[in-house]
């Protein structure tokens, strides 16, 4: 940028004494009680002046820790002069949810971990930058329609979650015939009935669901591949397909208790409450447990949504119990820190033995026990290891099992010829396809558990293997 009082460009020095500018937020006290969004985005102001803070590297590392390439120097740079327009369709080029992303993604592990100004200080705030521009959008650009000239392959995508909807837009935008099927009534997957309204609104998340549908990405919902059609009939229908459905099988601890009235895995507490609106019952159809004292068992990001929803749902006591210390928590540091300051309590170090009922059946409290952290486990973290005559019940009278989830076998189990691996997940070749030709995956379903990003990085690079693999199958080409 230039100094516009001085027509000069920013020396190198004046840009390195900007500080990094805070996001602003909804007061904690306010946000406790209500669903409405926590972080307030950037004003324009704020962007620009964040903005200033990048140095404009030879080698901008940020976008090798960014797993789907944003030309992060580029938009930034656009955001620095004001052309929010040029940021805008800068961003749109590699990231098709960048309004999601920029909400949701761990920047501090991706692409803020790799900006140079994190050595000494705080890295350039790409992702709030990445939102800002995304929300600016919503208001001022307006896509144009689809010129590109329909290529007649027609492909199916099982599961509306980012990976889906990722490879989706991109694969109409290559001008191919592209149907979405997905088991819930809303499209989004775990954008939809997972992460919450408090982060992530489901306005913005069918805003860009919209945008797909705009450039002629057909979406049919309450449908469950496996049930209401066989892998076997899309593939006699489509030139390719693509199976994202995620890995939404909550597991259990396997400890006494967990059959309870009062114990939900976290997958249904936050779908009644997300998808089916449940804080609204009775004017929503669904009911969800109001308890006094949750307790969420995990570490998580799903175990810290889940907690920060029941404090939203009125619990006086909201405590996340974990295994490990703070540092080994996955869940994002932005998240913790939000929960603490909605009063959320955290008992770390504490590990679950039982859930405790009366005789009504009813949670009444979990009984746990102290652990000490021993040296690292195959997950890379300090294994918990319980301290004998340590053990407590913590009163509580709803207890949210949020310890991950797994593959689920709907689909699966329908197409007996794919090839899975012990852990059920599908396993897909260096270019996203299964054994079975012309049937590719990507997401959660084949990684396990990630992240949206990764789920839509697979999304944009499967979506480019099977542009080439539909061009070269001999299909005649029929204009839509
Ligand atoms: P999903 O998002 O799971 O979507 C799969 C879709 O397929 C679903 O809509 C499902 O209904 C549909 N489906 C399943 N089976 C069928 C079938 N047989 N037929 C038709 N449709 C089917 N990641 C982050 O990066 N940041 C976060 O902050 C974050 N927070 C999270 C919070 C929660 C509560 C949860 C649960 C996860 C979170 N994650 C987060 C992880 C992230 O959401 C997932 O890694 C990502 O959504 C995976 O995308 P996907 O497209 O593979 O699958
Ligand atoms: Fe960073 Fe995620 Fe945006 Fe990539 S998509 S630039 S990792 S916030």
């Amino acid at each position: 940028m230039t100094d516009v009082a001085r027509g000069e460009e920013l020396t190198k020095r004046e840009r390195l004494t900007i500080d990094r500018q805070e996001m602003p937020t909804r007061d904690p006290g306010e946000r406790s009680g209500t669903f409405a969004e926590v972080n307030l985005g950037f004003t324009e102001r704020l962007a620009m002046l964040e903005a200033q803070r990048c140095l404009a590297c030879k080698r901008a590392t940020c976008v090798e820790g960014c797993p789907v390439m944003v030309d992060i120097p580029t938009f930034v740079r656009q955001i620095e002069d004001g052309d929010f327009a040029a940021a805008a369709e800068t961003l749109f080029r590699d990231n098709t949810l960048p309004a999601v992303t920029g909400r949701v993604c761990p920047q501090e592990h991706q692409c803020e971990a790799e900006c140079v100004l994190g050595r000494k200080g705080a890295p350039v705030a790409i992702g709030h930058l990445e939102r800002f521009i995304a929300d600016w959008a919503r208001g001022h650009v307006h896509e144009p329609p689809l010129t590109i000239e329909p290529t007649g392959r027609r492909i199916a995508v099982i599961g509306a979650g980012p990976g889906g909807l990722t490879a989706a837009g991109e694969l109409a935008r290559h001008g191919h015939d592209v149907t979405i099927y997905e088991a819930l009534h809303t499209p989004g997957g775990v954008l939809t009935y997972g992460i919450p309204e408090f982060r992530l609104p489901n306005d913005i998340v069918q805003h860009e669901v919209g945008r797909l549908q705009a450039l002629g990405v057909h979406i049919e919902c309450n449908v469950v591949i496996g049930r209401t059609y066989t892998l076997d009939e899309l593939r006699k229908g489509f030139d390719a397909v693509f199976v994202s459905v995620g890995a939404g099988l909550p597991v259990f601890l396997g400890i006494p208790g967990e059959g309870l009235k009062g114990v939900y895995s976290a997958n249904e507490y936050l779908t009644r409450v997300n998808l089916m609106q449940a804080y609204a019952f009775p004017e929503a159809d669904t009911p969800v447990l109001q308890g006094e004292h949750v307790v969420v068992i995990g570490g998580g990001n799903v175990a810290v949504d889940a907690v920060r929803t029941a404090r939203r749902l009125g619990a006086q006591r909201a405590s996340i119990v974990y295994r490990r210390s703070r540092p080994e928590m996955p869940a994002r540091v932005e998240e913790i820190h939000h929960a603490e300051q909605e009063g959320v309590t955290f008992e770390f170090q504490v590990s679950p033995l039982a859930i405790e009922g009366n005789a009504d059946r009813w949670v009444t409290g979990l009984r746990c026990i102290d652990t000490k952290l021993g040296e690292p486990d195959s997950s890379g973290r300090r294994a918990p290891i319980p301290i004998e005559g340590s053990e407590r019940v913590i009163p509580c009278d709803t207890v949210v099992v949020a310890v991950g989830t797994r593959a689920n076998p709907l689909l699966t189990s329908s197409s007996p010829d794919l090839a899975l691996t012990n852990r059920g997940y599908l396993v897909a070749d260096e270019r996203g396809m299964t054994n079975l030709p012309g049937v590719f995956a990507g997401g959660d379903i084949v990684r396990g558990s990630a992240t949206v990003i990764l789920a839509m990085a697979d999304g944009k690079r499967i979506a480019g293997t099977i542009d080439e693999y539909v061009r070269a199958t001999s299909v005649e080409v029929t204009p839509r």
